[in-house]
This record gives C-alpha cells, structure tokens and sequence, in this order.
C-alpha cells in the first residue's frame, strides 16, 4: 500500500492503484461476501426474541375467512366460526405461536389482575381450569396453545408472517392480503383482529437514540441481559443500576422484580396509578369440582353486570373490580331514571353526586394504603393518585407499594411532566442527570385513538381504492363496532364504537358470536357480501356520539391519558368512544339483533336496507 499522506475531508480522491489486481479483488470481494452472507438471507432481521425465525416459500392460497392476528380475539373467533361450520380459515400473525399479548409480553411478574375464571378463554371448552385466582403470564401463554391444539388452529395458522396489505377486489368478492413474506392469499371473509397492544410506544424526548447503555420495551424483555425468566430471577442485574420509565399497570408488576435485583432502581414517575390489592391465591381443587356446565358463561356475566352497576343479588368474584365498579359506573338503570324523570336534570344530578361521592371515598382509600405501607413521607406524598376512579386504568398489586422502602429504590417524580431528555449516560429529569447501566421502558403502546391501520401497521383499501385511513379521517364509522361502509366482508374486532368491559376477553367472546352468525347467516341466504348500509353506520356513530356524551364530563376532567385523548376531547374522541350505556346492554342489543335474524342495517350483496329495519339496529 502506498502512503497515505495527508488528506483533508474535502480534498478529491486520491488516485488508483496503476497495477491494480482485478483478479485478486474479485476474489476479495468473494471471500469477504461469503462472510457476510447469511442462509436466513432477508429473514434474519428478527425483532422476535421468542422464537427460532422460520424460512418457507411465499404461499398462494384462497380461504373462506382469514382473521390477521393470532392472539386471543383471532382465536376466540376462529373457534365460534368453527363451531358455525366455517372451517377453511387461515390465521396469519407476525409472532411465532398463539397468545398475542402473552405471547409478546413475557416481562418479570407479567400476569393478568382480571380473575382467571373468567379472562382465560374457553375453560370449560378446553376442560382447563387455572391453578390460581389471577392467572400469570405463563399460564396464559400456555392456555393460548391449548386453545390452538384443541381446536387445531395450528395447522390453519401462518406464523411469522406479517400482513402488510388488504385489498379488495370487486371483480372476485373477495379480499386480496398481502404479507411481507410475498404470500398472496384471497379470502371471502376478514378480520383485522390486531389487538389493543400492538404497537409499543417510546417517549418522544431528546437523545433518547444516544444513550449507550442497554434498554429496551417491556413488550421486548431481555432475559440475556437480565438473567432469569418471566418467573423473576434477574440475577444479572445485581450490579447494574436500571431505569424503568413509567407506573402504568405494566410497571406495577414489573418494578417490584427490578427492584429485587437490581443493584439500583429509579422508577421514573409521570402520573401515579391507584393501586389496589390483589387477592391472589390458589384454586380450590374442592370448589373446582363443584363447577356444573355453563359455569364459565355464568360467571363472565355476573361479573359483567356487577362493573357496570346491574343490580345483581350475589358477587361470584368478589375482588377489587366488583367492590368498586358497581358504585361509581353509569348505568342503562341510571339512564332510564333521568329519561324518565320530569326534571331529568335534578335526577341526574343526584345520581351524579352519589356516584361522584363513592369515586371521591375510593381514591381516598387507595391515598391512605400508600400512606400505611411507604415509610417515606415525601415518597408516600409522590405515589398518591389525585384523579378519579377510572380516569386511568386501575392497578392491583400486592408488592410494588413495599418496593419503595427498599434502600435500593428511588422514585424520581417528574410531577406530571415526564423525563427531560436521555442522554449517552442516563435519563436527565430537573437538571439532574442519573447515570445507568439500563433503561427499561414501560411506556405502554399505541391506543385505539391512534389511526387505526397505522396503529396495525397495514394498509386497508375498500372498494375503489379507499383507504380506511382516509373514510375515518374525521373519526371512526361503524355500525356496532364491526363493519363500515366500502369495506365489504371485513369485520373489525376492536372496542371502538362497541364496548369496554374490564374483562375484555368478555368482549371479545361477544364479538367472535356475532360474527361467526353474521357469516353463517350470509352463507345461508347465499350472499357474497355483507356490508352496512349507508344509513345504518350514521345512526350508529350518531348513536355512539349522543351516548359518549354521558361520560363526556367525567373523560374531560380526568388526568390526561389514553383514556381521554391525553387530555384534548374532541368530537373525534366521542366517535372514537365505546358504547356508552355500558357493555351488558351493548351485549343485550347484539344479542336481540340476532334474535331477529333480520340482519337488520347490513346490506347483502349490495341490496339495499328496507328502511323500517333500520330502527331495529338501535334498540
Ligand atoms: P400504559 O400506557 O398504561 O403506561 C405507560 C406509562 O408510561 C404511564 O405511567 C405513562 O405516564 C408513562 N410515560 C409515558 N411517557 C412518559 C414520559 N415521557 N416520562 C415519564 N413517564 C412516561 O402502559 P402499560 O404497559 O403499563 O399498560 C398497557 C395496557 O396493558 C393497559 O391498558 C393495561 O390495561 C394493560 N395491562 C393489563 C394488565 C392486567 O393485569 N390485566 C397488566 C399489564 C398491563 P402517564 O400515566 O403520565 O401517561
């Protein structure tokens, strides 16, 4: 090599070698490719830690119904279509087995706070009952593969593979997908049944892609890095001083294992949650026996009606959920009372204080169990939540609160404002700079509020091309919940424009039965399509909007959040709302349409709604 000499940034290059071996290149270029090179080839890049990447030749193949998302609601209504004698279905998810959000999620202390009896779908269908009253991550990742060998959703599933677009094709009546594998499947019936927890969110700070420590999402966990495994253990963390970003329901389960380990642990706080006890403990092999059919269903609905303030004579699960909800909800009960009274606006002021009163002595009590189990005042005074009941998703758990008497563990209140910026060495918040080996974030994911296909990270195009994005520009439109207009044969399963229930795996049994009958009755009358008629979809968002209205007051004055918008409540936040006279009559309204089986709002095959129908959507 000749010398190099001096060379400045902008001189021009300095000239080739005369004598330049080309032979001898070429086969340097070769021996270093072959370094490089990889069998994987363009599936190396895997940003899924759970499971061995798999190579396959791109597919071409038409099903009857295709559902994009292998998690709970994708499987919840592969089994009801089943059970309606839809069977040729393809499931396509990016992961690499069933469980979606417990497939992802397998942070330390991951569980879910909803009683296992009635969040895990399909017990009495699976023949499974769970080992203790709040099922833990583990648990619930392996019930989602019972669900799949059960109902042999394995052998109709495409793992690994990631749907990036939604055609359809007015020619063929059907749906084109796309995948990033290059399949190209067809299909009469859709669902996009991504979930709520899909995308992760980071916080938007300065210098958060400088810092040269090691970090990652709580939807990520990295055990190589930690040690240890869902159950705890995080042994390598004894000498790292460790961030965790955020105190949402994530946190609260993952901060006392961190804090366990971690040589040191700075919990950054934005806005404290209510965290309320946890009623763990095993089930009773005694009380398990003594379960007759229909139990489950049973159970789901008491629960359901109990939150939503039904009167209801006997409480089956009788937690943190139950004691409180049934106070503080609006209620059908409630609305009927202040239609009816001849001064609705008295009636419903007293109904508004009563309700007001019972949130106003619940956070209180949640205040005064911070006080009674943190030693330190000034930290104490920092974990209170001053919002009401439900402005934020409540949290249950027994062993966070005590994680800050350790002497290892630092709260650093940010008082609402979040983190300043990261730097290369730490998380900067006040002018102060904590320097840290590990930031964890648990920042939460992109909510419902988020554009939908966006949020899915796929494209959807309806007939003549238009794109969901742009028809729900000013808002999402439905009719409850499932269709909209241009988008024939796909049905949303989501809650916007349908229900919240705090159990949401409720939800989406409902959901999953509605469907499966819409298909089923489609397929009976020989129709190709269904799909909401104009009409319909604006008496519903009508609908969806009047009732939001109700709890409009209550979102507005919340503590900003996910819940309201962060704070800026528009009409698009109404639309994008739930039902707002609660889950049990969105149930019961679902429940009645079918019973009519008039297939009232919806249009097969394009013929139009017969207008006295029309009424019937809305009961
Ligand atoms: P969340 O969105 O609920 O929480 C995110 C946290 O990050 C919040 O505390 C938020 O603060 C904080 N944060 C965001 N940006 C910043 C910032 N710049 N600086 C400081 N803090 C910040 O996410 P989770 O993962 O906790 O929960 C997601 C969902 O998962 C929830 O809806 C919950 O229902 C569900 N879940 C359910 C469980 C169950 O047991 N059933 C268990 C775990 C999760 P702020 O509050 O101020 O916005």
């Amino acid at each position: 090599m000749g010398s190099v000499g001096v060379f400045s940034e902008s001189a021009p290059l300095p000239p080739p070698d005369e004598n330049l071996d080309f032979a001898a290149v070429s086969a340097k270029y070769k021996e270093e490719r072959e370094k490089r090179l990889r069998v994987e080839g363009l599936n190396q890049y895997h940003s899924d830690r759970w499971s061995k990447p798999i190579s396959r030749p791109p597919i071409e193949e038409t099903v009857d119904y295709l559902i994009v998302g292998a998690g709970f609601s994708g499987m919840i209504l592969a089994v009801r279509l089943i059970q309606a004698g839809i069977t040729n279905i393809k499931i396509v998810d990016k992961s690499g087995d069933f469980g979606g959000t417990w497939y992802w999620n397998r942070y330390p202390g991951a569980a879910c706070d909803i009683e296992a009896y009635i969040y895990m779908p399909l017990l009495e269908e699976t023949n499974y009952i769970p080992t203790e009253k709040y099922a833990r991550g583990a648990e619930l990742f392996a019930h989602s593969q019972r669900i799949g060998r059960t109902f042999g959703l394995y052998e109709k599933t495409l793992f690994q593979t990631e749907v990036t677009q939604l055609d359809w094709n007015e020619n063929t009546k059907k749906w084109d997908v796309f995948t990033e594998r290059g399949d190209k499947l067809h299909a009469q019936f859709i669902t996009t049944a991504g979930g709520l927890l899909h995308k992760m969110k980071f916080p938007g700070v300065p210098g958060i892609e400088t810092f040269k420590g090691h970090s990652f999402h709580t939807s990520r966990w990295d055990f190589d890095y930690t040690g240890g495994d869902i159950n705890g253990n995080l042994h390598k963390l004894a000498d790292k001083r460790v961030a965790v970003i955020g105190t949402g329901a994530t946190a609260i389960q993952v901060v006392p294992q961190v804090g366990r380990w971690a040589k040191h642990l700075h919990v950054f706080q934005r806005t404290p949650s209510s965290v309320d006890v946890r009623l763990d403990g095993p089930t009773d092999p005694g009380w398990a026996k003594t379960l007759t059919k229909g139990w489950q269903q049973h159970r789901m609905d008491n629960f359901n009606n109990l939150v939503a303030g039904a009167y209801v004579t006997e409480d089956l699960v009788a937690d943190g959920w139950t004691n409180v909800l049934a106070e503080i909800a609006v209620n059908a009960k409630m609305v009927e009372e202040i239609e009816a009274a001849p001064d609705p606006i008295a009636v419903a002021n007293i109904i508004q204080k009563k309700m007001q009163a019972a949130n106003f002595k619940k956070m209180d009590q949640i205040r005064k169990r911070v006080d009674a189990i943190v030693r330190n005042p000034k930290t104490a005074e920092a974990l209170k939540p001053w919002y009401n009941y439900m402005c934020k998703r409540p949290g249950f758990h027994n062993d966070y609160l005590p994680t800050f008497n350790q002497p290892n563990v630092t709260l650093v209140d940010t008082e609402g404002r979040g983190i300043d910026r990261i730097t290369e060495k730490g998380i900067v918040f006040n002018g102060i700079e904590h320097e840290l080996d590990c930031i964890i974030y648990a920042t939460g994911f992109e909510y419902v509020s988020n554009d939908y296909s966006q949020r899915l990270q796929l494209s959807i195009r309806g007939r003549n091309g238009i794109g969901l994005e742009d028809y729900w520009k000013d808002g999402p439109r439905t009719l409850h919940g499932f269709y909209t207009r241009n988008l024939p044969n796909h049905f949303i399963m989501s809650i916007t424009q349908s229900a919240l229930a705090p159990n949401f795996q409720h939800l989406l049994n409902e959901q999953a039965k509605h469907i499966a009958f819409v298909v089923a009755e489609a397929k009976k009358q020989g129709a190709t399509t269904v799909e909401a008629s104009q009409a319909a979809e604006d008496e519903w968002v009508k609908t969806i909007i009047r009732l939001g209205k109700l709890k409009e007051d209550f979102l507005r004055e919340c503590t900003p959040s996910y819940y309201n918008d962060e704070g800026q409540i528009s009409e698009k936040t109404l639309k994008t709302g739930r039902y707002g006279l609660g889950a049990p009559h969105f149930f019961n309204l679902l429940a009645n349409w079918r019973a009519k089986g008039t297939m009232a709002g919806l249009e097969l095959d394009g013929k139009p709604l017969r207008l006295r129908e029309l009424k019937r959507c809305f009961l």
